[in-house]
C-alpha cells in the first residue's frame, strides 16, 4: 500500500503521515528530511554523489552515519533545503532513493511531489492545505525564538519557491484535497484516516493494493 501526502510547509503533513503510518501499520517516509539532509551535505561540501541519507523508523535522520536530526529544523535549513530541492540532479538523487524505499513494502511517503511525480500510482493521494497566516502561526509554535512576522515572511518565500519547477506541489487530479485552517489535529486526522480507508476500501473492491 502507498499512501501519499502532500502540501506546504507548515500544513500539518508530518503529523498526518505519522498517524497514518501508525494507524495503517506502514513506513514513514519524510522526503522534505531528506532535501534537509542534502542541504547540510552541500553545505558541508560534500558532492551529492558521496551523500548517504538514513531515515530510521524513530524519524532520527543520519548523514553519512552521523545523527544530524537536530541541525536539520533551522531556519537556515529552511532557506537552503528549498534552493537546493530546484536542482534537477538533487530531485533525481532523491526521488529515486524514495521509489526505492516504496518498492515491496507499506508506506506513508510526505512531501510535495509525492502523488504527482514520486509515486503516481499510489492508492491514497492526500493534499493538505492551510492558509500561510495559520501555518506561520503553527510554526511559530515549533519555533518560539522567531517572531511571528519574519516566519509569515519566509512562509511566503518558500511557498513561492517550492510552487515552482521540476514537478513540487502539483496536485494529480486523484488527490484529495483536505483544508485544515482552524481545526484541530486530531479532527484533521480522523478526516485523513476515513479518505485512507474508503479509498483503500474502493480499490480493494476494483483491483490490487500497491506493495
Ligand atoms: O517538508 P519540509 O519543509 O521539511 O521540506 C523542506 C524543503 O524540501 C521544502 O521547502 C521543499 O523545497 C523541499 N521538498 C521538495 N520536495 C519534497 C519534499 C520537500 O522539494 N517532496
Amino acid at each position: 500500500m502507498q499512501i501519499a501526502i502532500d502540501g506546504p510547509a507548515g500544513s500539518g503533513k508530518t503529523s498526518v503521515a505519522r498517524a497514518l503510518a501508525q494507524h495503517f501499520q506502514c513506513l514513514l517516509v519524510n522526503t522534505g528530511a531528506m532535501y534537509r539532509a542534502v542541504a547540510l551535505g552541500l553545505m558541508r561540501r560534500l558532492k551529492l554523489s558521496d551523500i548517504q541519507i538514513e531515515i530510521r523508523p524513530d524519524e532520527r535522520v543520519l548523514l553519512n552515519g552521523d545523527d544530524v536530526t537536530e541541525q536539520l529544523y533551522t531556519p537556515e535549513i529552511d532557506e537552503l533545503a528549498s534552493q537546493v530541492a530546484a536542482r534537477p540532479e538533487v530531485r533525481e538523487f532523491l526521488i529515486a532513493q524514495q521509489r526505492a524505499l516504496a518498492r515491496d513494502r507499506a508506506v506513508v511517503m510526505e512531501g510535495r511531489d509525492i502523488g504527482s511525480v514520486v509515486l503516481p500510482h499510489a492508492d491514497v493521494k492526500l493534499y493538505l492545505d492551510a492558509s500561510p497566516e495559520e501555518r506561520a502561526r503553527r510554526r511559530c509554535h515549533e519555533r518560539p525564538n522567531q517572531p511571528y512576522e519574519e516566519i509569515l515572511a519566509q512562509m511566503r518565500a518558500r511557498d513561492a519557491r517550492d510552487g515552482v519547477g521540476f514537478g513540487r506541489l502539483q496536485i494529480a487530479p486523484d488527490t484529495i484535497v483536505i483544508r485544515t485552517d482552524g481545526r484541530t489535529l486530531d479532527d484533521v486526522i480522523a478526516e485523513a484516516v476515513r479518505a485512507v480507508e474508503a479509498a483503500l476500501q474502493r480499490r480493494s473492491t476494483s483491483g490490487k493494493l500497491n506493495g
